[in-house]
């Protein structure tokens, strides 16, 4: 029989693990395949680790519990239990319920119908959400895919089936600053969305402030593209390039005698200059976005299988 494993990012979770096991379990008896549920503790400040360790001993042999030093956030969380799951299908649930483990028989169904490796999750509404943070989450993802060269579906949740290789090839990135919901859709393979309504979580409250979301849709932009570093390329050779038009132009009117304004030609020399100035250090950008590639050693391309 195959493993599904089942990766559990927890942080200040106390009230929720218990509740989220009695759900999952409950979709998991109804489901004919073996299971590991495996919880990560990012540092729980609260009581959370004492929760799962009463449901490790309730459940022996079915739980797996990892425990962080401290807080490394969610990606971190995530990686290690990538790691650690050895299922042939493994997925990745938040412990609020706001991923339905309902859903996980209906992704395997349509897995084996359409013969998909990755099953996805998305919200289609985002009812309960602050006003202000669905406008700049539905921006962030037009920003985005506008640069990049795979898509990151609007709404998409990090609640996914995977089949082994996708894991595979996740983990195979080396990458140290990880933006999961790039870094998923980078690695391709044959993926589908299951639809659903927003869900409030069951207890306890967000770990996610305004400002800490902004500067993860921030870190998803300078991860997966170079569009801030090709801004001051662009603005800088926009700019030099009008400048030195003005400046011909006031120079051939000088030459035919004609009235030309000092100020107009100091003006035009300081913006000529600034123009350049920036252009060199876009200049700089280029090559930085390069090496920045480079550091990141992201492999050129991913195998999904071999036919030998
Ligand atoms: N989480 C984590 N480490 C963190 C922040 C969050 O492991 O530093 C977990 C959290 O316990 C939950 C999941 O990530 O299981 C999603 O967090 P949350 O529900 O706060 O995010 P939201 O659903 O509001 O986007
Ligand atoms: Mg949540």
């Amino acid at each position: 029989m195959s493993l599904l494993s089942i990766v559990v990012p927890c942080y200040n979770e106390q009230e929720t693990v218990k509740l989220y096991y009695d759900a999952v379990s409950k979709v998991l008896s109804t489901m004919d395949i073996d299971h590991e549920i495996i919880f990560i503790n990012d540092g729980s400040k609260d009581n959370t680790l004492a929760e799962l360790t009463a449901l490790y001993e309730d459940h022996r042999g079915e739980i797996r519990i990892i425990d962080f030093s401290r807080n490394f956030g969610k990606e971190a969380a995530f990686l290690a239990g990538l790691r650690a799951a050895k299922g042939d299908y493994v997925t990745v649930m938040d412990a609020d319920l706001q991923d339905p483990p309902e859903m996980l028989p209906k992704m395997f169904e349509v897995m084996e119908k359409n013969n998909n490796d990755v099953v996805g999750s998305r919200r289609v509404t985002r009812a309960g959400e602050p006003k202000i943070r669905s406008f700049f989450a539905r921006n962030f993802y037009k920003i985005i895919n506008r640069y990049i060269e795979v898509e990151i579906v609007d709404g998409a949740r990090d609640f996914r089936l995977m089949k082994r290789p996708v894991v595979d090839a996740i983990l195979s990135l080396k990458e140290y600053n990880r933006f999961s919901k790039g870094l998923f859709v980078w690695v391709g393979f044959k993926c589908e969305y299951l639809e659903y309504e927003n869900i409030e979580r069951v207890a306890g409250e967000t770990k996610w402030s305004f400002w800490g979301l902004f500067r993860y849709a921030l870190d998803g932009i300078i991860e997966f593209t170079n569009a801030p570093l090709h801004f001051a390329f662009w603005t800088g050779g926009g700019l030099t390039f009008t400048m030195f038009v003005v400046l011909l132009v006031l120079l051939i009117r000088a030459l035919l005698g004609k009235a030309v304004a000092m100020t107009a030609v100091i003006l035009s020399c300081v913006l000529f200059m600034g123009g350049l100035i920036l252009l060199c250090v876009g200049i700089l950008g280029e090559y930085l976005a390069k090496t920045y590639g480079e550091v990141k050693g992201r492999p050129n391309y991913i195998i999904k299988d071999l036919y030998e």
